[in-house]
């Protein structure tokens, strides 16, 4: 192995400020996980959760890249956190966030982050180059994502567009389900919380930038990989994006306002932009925007918002204060229906009125989520029940284990593992020579990339794993899920 890796993870224990740097696994392991969610859950399992909360201190917080994560390959952003999540203790939750928080870390040296322990207060984490630091963020406590993004840069100096910082917001700071960590903006990782679980260590963000640049084992190869993918990319092998239909079509009315992409790391399909809103109450106000419109409009939809600006306002407000709007958003819009049914009254709502369509007492409703005030309080009770039911369906679906894997999962798991965003995915067989050709493993394909998900998947499905099993001794235990996967 001589290249897509840097060959480091920091280790950051806040609670006794130690931070220690270590080698990735050994080659043979490495080629099992490649990167993202398998690595990533090497290193959860170093910690397992033995009937404890998901938000301890001693259980970890994973950032992890892949191997294409900052090369020249499409959208090549990816990256991915772990922790045990809070909607389901018993599962390590996944999620994957984009922009430039993961080439950046890369370009600082690391590969990944494993993060625990907890600030005796407020703390962020800056990787510089070889400079490591905790510093001190009481003055960052309660600001929203975007003020934090912002702040830190400032205090960072430098060219802003040169740093990224990965942050939580409000929401996170709360604990809540449905928090999430922002980064660039435009992005978010949000499946399994991970804000509320970064918020319970304290730890208001993570800044990275760096000038090292992801070595190439093979780069005429590779060269080769990038061009056929972005070949198959411009014949339309696969469509980027949900592409799904909403019942309100927020898009028709808004056709004239300034949309300006914010593209991620080295990606053309630019599902990130920025939207001028020009017309009605939030005239003048900008919003950032990802693609994936169920997390956007949905919780408009879901509330009565009919207004483009209104909806893409409220949108932006959920990702202000670091909370997944279809988390939140779900319990609000069914206190919503609850009030236009009669089941409850201005009384209860402390006189708010959640009548269809009143995104004002939305934002209100999120503030008193956040800081358990009002009616507030009876939703963030109802967000933990929800939460808790989610847990129970876990622990339903995961037994029985499906005998067979099918190949569409090991091929998303695979691509989950690359560094490379799944809006850019064409082939299995074009991205796994890509890996191949950048890490060194010249006889790398398809095949075996197929098995790599798979493993990954196996290791996934293994909840609660005694305390010594690594994630590759799971592929034994789970034949099925690691035999060779049919084309
Ligand atoms: S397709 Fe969207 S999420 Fe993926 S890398 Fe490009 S801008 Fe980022």
């Amino acid at each position: 192995m001589s290249g897509g890796y840097m060959g480091r993870i920091l280790r950051a224990d806040l609670g006794s400020h130690l931070l220690s740097v270590e080698r990735l696994p050994e080659p043979e392991v490495l080629r099992g996980l490649v990167g993202g969610t398998g690595p990533g859950l090497y290193y959860l399992r170093q910690s397992p959760l033995e009937g404890g909360s998901p938000t301890g201190a001693e259980l970890p917080l994973v950032l992890m890249t892949g191997p294409l994560t900052g090369t020249l390959a499409p959208s090549s952003s990816d990256y991915t956190v772990l922790c045990y999540s809070l909607e389901a203790p018993t599962a390590a939750a996944v999620a994957h966030s984009h922009g430039f928080w993961g080439p950046y870390l890369k370009s600082a040296g690391f590969d990944g982050i494993v993060v625990q322990g907890r600030g005796n207060g407020p703390v962020y984490l800056v990787v510089d180059n070889g400079r490591i630091e905790i510093r001190g963020a009481d003055h960052l406590w309660g600001l929203d994502t975007r003020e934090t993004e912002r702040l830190i840069k400032s205090e960072l100096g430098g060219d802003p567009e040169k740093t990224s910082v990965a942050c939580i917001g409000p929401g996170g700071e709360a604990m809540l389900p449905g928090g999430m960590i922002k980064n660039d903006r435009n992005h978010g990782a949000g499946r399994g919380s991970p804000g509320a679980v970064m918020g319970a260590k304290n730890l208001k963000a993570i800044a990275v930038r760096g000038s090292k640049t992801v070595p190439i084992a093979n780069p005429i190869a590779f060269q080769a990989a990038v061009a056929r993918w972005e070949k198959e990319m411009g014949e339309g092998r696969r469509p980027a994006g949900s592409g799904k239909a909403r019942a309100v079509d927020y898009s028709r009315s808004c056709s004239g306002w300034r949309v300006t992409p914010r593209p991620s790391y080295n990606c053309r399909i630019e599902c990130a932009y920025d939207v001028d809103i020009t017309e009605g109450p939030f005239a003048g106000f900008t919003t950032s925007i990802k693609g994936g419109a169920d997390n956007l409009e949905g919780a408009a939809e879901m509330v009565g918002i009919r207004d483009s600006g209104e909806a893409l306002a409220l949108g932006d407000f959920y990702d202000a204060m670091g909370l997944d709007s279809r988390v939140v958003g779900g319990v609000i819009a069914a206190a919503f229906e609850s009030y236009e049914e009669g089941r409850i009254t201005e009384e209860e709502t402390g006189g708010l009125v959640l009548t269809l369509g009143n995104y004002a007492a939305v934002m209100e409703l999120v503030r008193q989520v956040r800081v358990g005030g009002g009616f507030g309080r009876v939703l963030a009770s109802q967000l933990s029940q929800t939460a808790r039911n989610d847990a129970e369906g876990v622990g339903r679906v995961a037994e029985p284990r499906e005998p067979e894997v099918s190949r569409d999962r090991q091929r998303r798991m695979w691509n989950d593992c690359t560094g490379a965003c799944w809006f850019a995915e064409v082939s299995v067989e074009t991205v796994s020579r890509a890996v191949g050709a950048a890490v060194g493993w010249d006889d790398f394909g398809g095949d075996e990339a197929l098995q790599v998900g798979a493993r990954v998947i196996a290791a996934l499905r293994s909840t609660l794993p005694e305390k010594g099993t690594t994630v590759i001794s799971d592929t034994k235990a789970s034949p099925s899920s690691s035999a060779a996967p049919s084309a």
